[in-house]
């Protein structure tokens, strides 16, 4: 018990990496392998920060929870970090291998002078990997993941694609010529992890901070869709970039601000908002009547159109000042019982964190890898009142359920659960049943 309080106690001084504030003798190392998974280190802090947010929200009556929204960002979470689950940092070997074989003029692994102008580095090039996941339409085409809620809430730092990380690794590899490998991995994560907490509208103005940093105030235009906040601040940690590459935008306090995309997908269904906008990318390429022009349409940015200029017309943009946010209601019971499987799609998802990466090919594991990207899209099923989402949903739970009983995978408290979860949509099945007849009966 008392080494369990303890983890937890750690976990949560963690905390202070949210806002890059690390100590550099604990996190200098020679080389790649011994540089720890510092996101792992964020998360119970952060989660801990999501809950707190929710409940100012709630009691300054600014806004009800809403759980669609909520759980839409988190379950992309769980996408990206499956993927990172299995992709084990593989997108570091191109920066390691040019390391090795070009890094003539490597700094010294052992320097603080290499920390700090790592930390200058990372950030310099996140602002051109950010700017040009803005203005190249396949880079868009992931990238508006991160940007299709409605909503700016913490959670929503969450919310990235699955190929987030194989987009951006390119941008970095100038680096590789001067740092070496175990920096620039632990600024990569400092950097991306900083960029979480700025999602939030609870803090407003920070004062001078403002004038170097990225802070909420200047996010938040980021994430707006009217038109004096599109293509605008691109910074990660640091702003300064967007004030010298002209791209900054000062938060206008009589413009409510209009979050997420200009057209928005109007869904909560994680896979379809993964890729839906690359198929309207490619349909787009394809309607092009030339091979120029349909290249083009991949390269050029997202409101680009022949005989414009690279980034299009701004009066062909849509500038969106209002908007009702999609939203449906569902039952009560429904809510709780995607509490319920969220919660254990987050157990089953977290213990695989501890898999060797040769058990993660195992059968249990990959049954729960495929269980829990299935559960995290019925429940945006659900959320969208799609009328096949509880038989899939059936469908789930009974398919888990008796392969994992074959393979004795399952404690006996999630036994339990998904054996009631069956019972549950049987009823439900049987309900719907008997109202149609009463519907057909009285007509
Ligand atoms: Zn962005
Ligand atoms: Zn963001």
């Amino acid at each position: 018990m008392d080494t369990y309080a303890t983890d937890i106690f750690e976990q949560l001084k963690g905390a202070s990496k949210l806002l890059y504030l690390i100590n550099p003798y604990e996190t200098i190392f020679e080389f790649p392998h011994q540089v720890p998974d510092y996101h792992k280190q964020i998360w119970l802090p952060f989660f801990v920060l999501i809950f707190l947010e929710q409940i100012i929200l709630v009691s300054k009556k600014k806004r009800k929870i809403r759980l669609n929204d909520q759980v839409t960002s988190l379950s992309h979470w769980l996408f990206q970090e499956t993927g990172r689950i299995l992709f084990r940092g593989a997108e570091y070997y191109a920066y390691i291998v040019i390391n090795e074989r070009y890094g003539w003029w490597s700094l010294p692994w052992n320097s603080l002078w290499t920390w700090c102008v790592t930390a200058v580095g990372v950030d310099f090039c996140y602002y051109w990997v950010h700017r040009s996941n803005h203005e190249v339409h396949f880079l868009w085409a992931q990238h508006q993941v991160h940007h299709s809620s409605e909503e700016f809430n913490l959670a929503v730092g969450l919310r990235q694609s699955v190929l987030q990380h194989w987009c951006n690794f390119v941008f970095y590899l100038p680096l590789a010529l001067f740092i070496p490998p175990s920096h620039f991995i632990a600024h990569n994560q400092f950097n991306l992890i900083y960029q979480l907490w700025i999602h939030t509208t609870v803090i407003d103005d920070l004062g001078p901070i403002e004038l170097i940093f990225n802070t909420p105030k200047h996010h938040r235009v980021h994430h707006g869709c009217n038109l004096y906040c599109l293509d605008k601040n691109y910074g990660g940690v640091l702003i300064i970039w967007d004030r010298l590459f002209g791209t900054f935008m000062e938060e206008k306090k009589e413009d409510e601000i209009i979050y997420g995309l200009v057209v928005s997908p109007r869904t909560f269904n994680p896979v379809y908002l993964q890729v839906f906008y690359t198929v309207q990318m490619i349909t787009k390429s394809i309607g092009m009547s030339n091979l120029t022009d349909k290249l083009a349409v991949v390269w050029k940015g997202p409101s680009w159109f022949p005989g414009s200029p690279r980034l299009g017309l701004d009066e062909y943009k849509i500038n969106v000042t209002s908007r009702i946010k999609y939203d449906n209601y569902i039952p009560s019971w429904q809510n709780f019982y995607i509490i319920v499987h969220f919660y254990l799609v987050f157990y089953q998802h977290v213990q695989l964190y501890d898999e060797p990466p040769q058990d993660l090919k195992t059968l249990p594991s990959g049954l729960i890898l495929i269980n829990n990207l299935f559960a995290l899209t019925t429940f945006g099923l659900l959320f969208d009142k799609s009328s096949y989402a509880g038989l899939v949903e059936f469908v789930r739970c009974i398919v888990y359920l008796s392969t994992s009983t074959i393979h004795n995978s399952l404690n006996w408290c999630m036994y339990y659960i998904y054996g009631s979860s069956c019972c549950v949509w049987i009823l439900y099945f049987l309900c719907t049943i008997k109202s149609n007849f009463a519907n057909i009966r009285d007509s």
